[in-house]
């Protein structure tokens, strides 16, 4: 172990973690982060997987996962693991979804089997990123708690990061650092400049708890679009017979101009009619918390840079039409090792080598992001139109399947 030359900003030094160099260092172990060190390890690439927290662990989200997250986590070799978390009651096999417009209209959809045949669940995120994360390490990757405090950069590069971890600051150094850091990414901050980062209108706001004294459907999942969050919504997402995962969230500047809270908001909720009637014990929730999504819709936002990449939340992937982030997390993933793959194999870790991620990404989830953001325009702009439309929409059973596959 040998001191870092200036040692760390906040003065008490840094210890170089000399032991070696890995190959790559993801940093975050979330679904995006853990998809791409278990897609790299399966290459036979050498993984240093960092997270500040041990798993399980749980992390503020709706828990709905779509049934092409479930495929790509099939390909990558958890098909045993997904059935023995279905077997254990941690994912919740879901049959179908119900949307509920403003003046109450039903729209009511079944989708058992969806992309390449797969189911959808709600599993409580505990549970399913405990599942990607044991993959990772059963594959090969390295894991070790630490929290991430920056990345190391030489000459512009970066080579490694600086991380804390039992109260000592280390210097991890490896050929890539993949940020999958989630929303308040440290790594991103370091590498984006600020002014291009995400504005307002591409992010938002929600809130998530646990209800028990709820009257469920027990295999539907349940969307409540209504004036005040519009372009938002409220959901309960059953997470078995019992509970369910309620919440509510909307677009950051809409969030703004209410000048509400979000505790009082889901208070509000579910004192609406039709939700006051299906309480048992007058609504009793538990892990009440909030937190941010950056939408997948700004342009222009630079994902790869000189030996790194951004992921998932990290990178700002999420649909802003349903707020889902987990199948963007784990699909950028998969392109990030593959990128990475191929540049460790022609010994260049440039951007200019990275950045075919950049162009794979855009091929595979800009089209998506554009329309989801037209609509949520639509729906914010010209809500009178969207009882008619639900009315109309209701009659096709695939205008369901489109919103769930873009969770
Ligand atoms: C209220 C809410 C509801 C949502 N509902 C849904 C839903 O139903 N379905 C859906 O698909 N998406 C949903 N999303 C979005 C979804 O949660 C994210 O898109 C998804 O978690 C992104 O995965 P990720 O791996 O990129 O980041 P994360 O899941 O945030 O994982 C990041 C990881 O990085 C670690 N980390 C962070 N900083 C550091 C650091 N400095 N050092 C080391 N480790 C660090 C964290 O501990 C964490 O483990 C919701 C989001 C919110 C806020």
């Amino acid at each position: 172990m040998s001191r870092l030359a200036g040692g760390y900003p906040d003065g008490r030094g840094a210890v170089m973690d000399a032991a070696r160099e890995h190959e790559v260092i993801v940093v975050g172990a979330g679904p995006a982060g853990a998809t791409t060190a278990t897609a790299l390890a399966r290459q036979g690439r050498d993984v240093l997987l960092l997270d500040r927290h041990t798993f399980p662990r749980d992390k503020i989200c709706g828990d709905a996962i779509s049934a092409g997250a479930v495929h790509i986590m099939r390909e990558l070799g958890m098909a045993d693991k997904i059935a023995a978390a279905e077997a254990r009651g941690e994912f919740h096999r879901l049959d179908g979804m119900r949307l509920v417009s403003p003046s109450g209209h039903l729209i009511r959809a079944e989708f058992r089997r969806g992309v390449a045949g797969e189911d959808s669940y709600v599993a409580p995120r505990r549970y399913f990123d405990a599942v990607i994360h044991k993959q990772a390490v059963e594959c090969g990757a390295q894991f070790v708690q630490a929290e991430v405090k920056e990345p190391l950069l030489e000459d512009g590069r970066v080579v490694g990061v600086l991380a804390r971890q039992n109260g000592e600051v280390k210097a991890y150094r490896s050929r890539v650092v993949v940020g999958a850091d989630g929303v308040t990414s440290t790594i991103m901050r370091h590498l984006r400049p600020e002014p291009a980062q995400h504005v307002d209108r591409h992010r938002a706001v929600a809130l998530r708890a646990y209800i028990e004294d709820l009257e469920l459907y027990p295999h539907e999942i349940e969307f409540f679009l209504y004036d005040e969050i519009l372009p938002g919504y409220a959901w309960i997402f059953p997470a078995g017979d019992h509970v369910a995962n309620i919440g509510l969230g909307m677009r950051l500047d809409v969030f703004r101009g209410l000048k509400k809270n979000l505790k009082q908001m889901l208070r509000d909720f579910l004192d609406m009619p039709a939700i006051r009637e299906r309480l048992t014990r007058g609504g009793v929730v538990r892990d009440v918390a909030s937190w941010q999504l950056n939408f997948g819709s700004q342009k222009r936002l630079q994902h790869a840079y000189d030996g790194a990449l951004l992921v998932g939340d990290a990178a700002g992937f999420i649909d802003p039409l349903t707020g889902g982030g987990i199948y963007n997390g784990l699909v950028s993933g998969v392109l990030a090792a593959d990128v990475i793959d191929g540049a460790l194999r022609a010994g260049d870790v440039s951007r200019e080598r990275l950045r075919a991620y950049e162009r794979r990404c855009n091929e595979k989830m800009w089209s998506t992001m554009r329309k989801s953001y037209l609509y949520q325009r639509i729906l914010m702009n010209y809500p009178s139109v969207v009882d008619a439309g639900i009315r109309y929409l209701g009659r096709h059973n695939g205008v369901a399947k489109t919103f769930l596959s873009k969770l």
